[in-house]
């Protein structure tokens, strides 16, 4: 019999490419028939056939509230009521921006734009603006949205220029885009005493949460601010996924580091479409029509989704917010893990913040070459034995997971039991 998730499935592909408005959504990597999504509230989501999921997708991080959050709703619903759009200035507008400066303080400027891939492409630009330099450095694993100069992967050696890693990036653009091995501190040293003054700019997630998670080594980030400072290059903290996620005050609050320029995304909207890219002032004002470097945004500000943003900033602000959240994540990683030893299955995990590893290998990774260690193959049958069963995981092995703080023990108990029969059916 054909349930509503596969008729609606077959009917989106005719008409969307892989049925999906982003890569990641058509389960190619997993396999089978993604649930079509009809509802959610607090932790958990449902179905076209009526089935209910434990949620540790989040929207790919934005939900950090949990679902439906009554007074987030609440505020979207007012704001539309007033206005969808002016494409005009509003109070709201400064609320959001001086919230994020109150929770990043290296951000003293902000601007609002509608994506995270619209919030990294114009840093980029406004790094090189800035330097009067074209070379931008980033690293193999990092995502940074689909901006043509950041859709590069790694070459070969520490040194070398990248390749498009999609098609259609013309190799002209890929050619000032240098990648390095994510925590290789040594390499970044090298590149910039052979190329320092060649050099706009580094961007970095300071946590990866694009190739599954993988943690900052002690000493990379620093090194970074070390040399973009004594290069005069424009360190960039892409926090987009981290921010409020890591720490209230993002990755760069949590290990002490002052980048020049931020981008923010996901937290910021609470699940309407926000971006934002803020830092030292007198970087920012070369924005347009402050200063020469050109950027523009027909929604950007958009009165609805800034309301959503700020009624789940004023959540996250809440006393003891991050805490609970970083706790939820933490038990059911020692829980997963746990299960996992039960079962015999080579396997760990890791949290920070509210976000989450799982990895099937015996350590978590420490370089995109260990990521690319783990067993994809294990992964994508727990990924099917954890979905029937009610918990919704990201669908690929190179994806960060998410709690929320509508995550609590009944869903923490309820993942690991199934997680119990889960490892068992694949050991
Ligand atoms: C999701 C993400 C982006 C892109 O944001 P979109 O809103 O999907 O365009 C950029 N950087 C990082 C670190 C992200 O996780």
């Amino acid at each position: 019999m054909t349930t509503r998730n596969e008729s609606l499935f077959a009917r989106a592909q005719q008409r969307i490419p892989a049925g999906v408005n982003s890569p990641v959504r058509a389960f190619r990597a997993v396999g089978g028939t993604p649930p079509f999504l009809e509802r959610a509230a607090g932790a958990y989501l449902w179905d076209a056939d009526g089935k209910r999921y434990i949620d540790y997708v989040g929207s790919w991080g934005p939900m950090v509230a949990g679902h439906t959050h009554p007074k987030v709703v609440e505020a979207v619903q007012a704001a539309a009521a007033r206005a969808l759009s002016f494409g005009a200035p509003t109070a709201s507008e400064i609320e959001l921006a001086e919230a994020i400066c109150r929770l990043v303080p290296s951000v003293e400027m902000v601007r609002l734009v509608s994506s995270g891939t619209e919030a990294t492409m114009t840093a980029i630009r406004l790094a090189r603006g800035f330097s009067g330099r074209d070379a931008i450095v980033k690293f193999e694993g990092c995502y940074h949205g689909h901006a043509d100069s950041l859709l590069v992967k790694a070459g070969s050696g520490a040194l070398t220029f990248g390749n498009p890693s999609s098609a259609g990036v013309p190799a002209a653009t890929a050619a000032h885009t240098v990648v390095l091995e994510y925590n290789d501190t040594a390499a970044a040293r090298q590149l910039f005493a052979a190329r320092g003054a060649e050099i706009a700019g580094v961007i970095v997630e300071p946590v990866a949460g694009n190739m599954n998670l993988v943690m900052p080594a002690p000493g990379f980030l620093e090194t970074l601010r070390e040399e973009c400072t004594r290069h005069g290059a424009v360190l960039i903290f892409d926090e987009v996924m981290t921010g409020f996620r890591v720490a209230s005050g993002g990755a760069q609050q949590r290990f002490g580091i002052r980048p020049d320029l931020t981008t923010l995304g996901k937290v910021i909207g609470g699940g309407m479409p926000v971006g934002a890219f803020g830092g030292r002032r007198e970087i920012m004002q070369h924005i347009a029509p402050l200063g020469p470097v050109y950027q523009a945004g027909t929604l950007s500000g958009n009165p609805v989704a800034v309301a959503a943003g700020l009624a789940t900033l004023a959540l996250i602000e809440a006393p003891g917010f991050q805490q609970d959240i970083e706790a939820t994540a933490k038990a059911l990683v020692s829980g997963l893990a746990a299960e996992a030893k039960q079962a015999g299955v080579a396997f760990s995990a890791q949290s920070i913040g509210s976000m989450f590893g799982l990895y099937f290998r015996p350590e978590p990774p420490t370089s995109f070459a260990a990521v690319m260690q783990c067993d994809r193959e294990r992964f994508n049958r727990f990924f099917h034995e954890m979905l029937a069963r009610g918990v919704y995981l990201a669908p690929s092995a190179y994806e960060a997971g998410f709690v929320s703080a509508a995550h609590g023990a009944a869903e923490i108990d309820a993942t690991l039991a199934a997680a119990r029969a889960a490892f068992a059916a694949i050991a």
